[in-house]
């Protein structure tokens, strides 16, 4: 059945999942996701297709993967509502919250929320069937099919089995906007406090395997000003490059003093820092009279996001003592915190338990800082694996995205039902 159902069929779909498929995956234009877009056998294979078929990059508007959500997500039984807003580029973006076993009358309280966000990363435009879902050798192929539509598909596809009239505990689906470029859409309904959460599970590429601490991520933008001059007269003048090039030698002795706090568990079990752009001057023959260079660090849990920070302040006061003239500013644009839960926490040893693997850490920030914010004990979990994301033929693997909605149905009839 292509993915031109006819609209009465929606609200009664008939779920089918865990059979691979060996059959040409139907595969849907973007138009077609608000219209009768649920088959009378939807697969986690369809449902991820259809997914990947509506173009959702961070920079353009997510309203039409939102309305594919809503659509399916009502026709489970679930109540919706939108949290819109305008992003810095005048872009609508739509935070999702789908809501059962609770009314949306003051901020709802769940026992569960899965949260996946909308967005994914550009695309090659030379990868022409990247919003094609593609099967190979059991794998699916298509941008967003690893981060992080395959957890959505599996999401909703587990959903769909759920008779909610049975739930004991509030779910929830939650789904972001602008995860990609710096987890926005999480942090504004974390800002907004708009529901609170017992424990949620952050869908990314993971293996299946739990995830229950992440390092922190933090950035920030340094200016060295210097005065210009024509070369040939350097007392005239003074570099803010070589300036820069002081204050990057004490950071780059920051990088290696900071691996002395260490947090087994991580690869690699320290906090790590990188210079990753600098720019700076106008000619060969003028003294640069401003150079920028970016600074971004990693942070292990349990260690304050301005340590790093701190050490950079106190570089810059010694590279003063022997410049009184040195002048800098550092714009600290961005400090997520690290997370770690227990590991005796239920949530992860169900998880550890039905996956069938111990839990890890991840070096890659996500949105669990918010979701702990909302309350929730988390747990970063889903298909694909996150070296073969964000890359021309990203793909998940059928058996593992087949086995997540197992993994996620079981873990609503243990926290809801
Ligand atoms: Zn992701």
């Amino acid at each position: 059945m292509g993915l031109k159902a006819e609209a009465s069929r929606v609200g009664s779909p008939t779920v089918r999942e865990g059979q691979p498929t060996n059959q040409a995956l139907p595969h849907g234009r973007a138009s077609d996701t608000n219209r009768g877009f649920i088959d009378s056998v939807m697969t986690v294979e369809k449902t991820l297709a259809q997914l990947v078929a509506v173009d959702s990059v961070s920079s353009r508007p997510n309203a039409e993967i939102i309305s594919y959500l809503v659509a399916r997500c009502e026709a489970a039984g679930f109540t919706i509502k939108r949290f819109p807003h305008t992003d810095e580029n005048g872009v609508e973006k739509i935070n999702l919250i789908a809501l059962a076993g609770s009314e949306f009358s003051g901020p709802p309280t769940v026992e569960l929320a899965l949260v996946g966000h909308t967005d994914t990363v550009p695309y090659d435009p030379v990868w022409t069937e990247a919003l094609r879902l593609t099967e190979k050798d059991g794998k699916l192929f298509g941008r967003g099919a690893c981060d992080t539509k395959a957890f959505i598909a599996a999401a909703l596809t587990a959903i769909d089995s759920i008779d909610l009239s049975k739930l004991w505990k509030p779910l929830a689906l939650v789904f972001t906007a602008d995860e990609e470029i710096g987890c926005l859409g999480a942090k504004r309904l974390a800002q907004a406090q708009l529901f609170t959460a017992r424990y949620a599970i952050v869908g990314e590429p993971t293996s299946l395997q739990p995830m229950r601490a992440g390092k922190g991520y933090c950035f920030a933008e340094v200016t060295v000003r210097g005065r210009e001059a024509h070369s040939a007269y350097p007392g005239l003048g003074a570099s803010a490059i070589f300036r820069a090039a002081r204050l990057i030698g004490r950071i780059e002795q920051i990088a290696q003093k900071i691996k002395s706090d260490r947090h087994a568990g991580f690869d690699p079990p320290y906090t790590t820092l990188n210079v990753g752009v600098i720019e700076g001057g106008t000619a060969k023959n003028i003294i640069a009279g401003e150079c920028r260079f970016t600074l971004e660090w990693r942070t292990v849990p349990r260690q304050d996001s301005d340590y790093v920070l701190n050490l950079v302040r106190e570089a810059v006061s010694e590279v003063r003592k022997q410049d009184p003239d040195f002048v800098c500013e550092i714009d600290a644009a961005r400090a997520d915190e690290s997370f770690e839960t227990s590991s005796d926490s239920e949530l992860v040893r169900f998880l550890e338990n039905t996956a069938g693997k111990g839990s890890g850490t991840v070096a890659f920030g996500t949105e669990a800082p918010s979701m702990i914010a909302l309350g929730a004990e988390v747990a970063i979990f889903g298909p694909g694996d996150i070296r073969f994301a964000h890359r021309t033929g990203e793909f998940v693997p059928v058996d593992q995205l087949n086995d997540c909605v197992r993994i996620l149905r079981q873990a609503i009839e243990r926290f809801c039902l």
